[in-house]
């Protein structure tokens, strides 16, 4: 057995509003999240796999089924995404991440374009991910499905996920339907850059 579990959510399932509403943060958590959860679960099993480190497991996932990727990526995805987001968030990036974001990006707002540019450029089901490259340096990419950047489906680009943006339409349609654009631009006002700037010194310490 593993022992991988469905994560409490820090704030109640309104906190959000009006920029993510009740009842999409309600089935995301409870529905979505947990279908993630249970299949890894069972899939895992199936495998005879007992190793309960997700972040090892997803960057060698080539050596595993599509339905440990598919369900392990989602557990690992929405896990990071509950955790960016508060009802009370800090609104701007400060210390070595701002200075990071500042050299890669020249600032805030060009980030916010090149994430929303790449959201609304994943055709379909998908996650805009900001990430520490391997080599140190910020970027951003979007990905299909449950994929992450931690995966190793590529041989170039890869690194440590510090922020990713839900843009399945199970993230947002309930409030926005097809207006993809709307729930992007919102977006930044539910995210903690404060919870980032940890992530940020956590992916920074696993590269060194
Ligand atoms: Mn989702």
């Amino acid at each position: 057995m593993n022992s991988f579990t469905l994560p409490e959510l820090s704030y109640a399932y309104d906190a959000l509003e009006p920029f993510i509403d009740k009842e999409t943060m309600t089935i995301h958590h409870q529905k979505h999240h947990k279908a993630y959860v249970d299949n890894l679960i069972a899939a895992l099993d199936q495998a005879g796999e007992t190793d309960s480190d997700l972040d090892s497991l997803l960057q060698r996932i080539s050596e595993y089924s599509p339905a440990i990727r598919n369900n392990g990526g989602g557990h690992y995805n929405h896990s990071l995404f509950w955790e960016t987001l508060s009802p009370q968030p800090k609104l701007n990036p400060e210390g070595k991440l701002g200075e990071a974001i500042t050299t890669a990006f020249g600032n805030l707002e060009n980030l916010k374009a090149e994430m929303k540019k790449s959201g609304l450029g994943q055709f379909g089901s998908g996650w805009v991910w900001l990430y520490v490259k391997f080599s140190g340096s910020l970027a951003i990419s979007s990905t299909p499905n449950q994929d992450n950047p931690m995966m190793d489906l590529q041989s170039a680009n890869r690194g440590f996920p510090i922020l990713g943006i839900d843009v399945w339409e199970h993230a947002y349609y309930l409030a926005y339907q097809n207006k993809r654009a709307d729930y992007l631009d919102s977006f930044w006002s539910v995210l903690d850059w404060s919870s980032v700037e940890k992530k940020y010194e956590e992916a920074l310490s696993k590269i060194k």
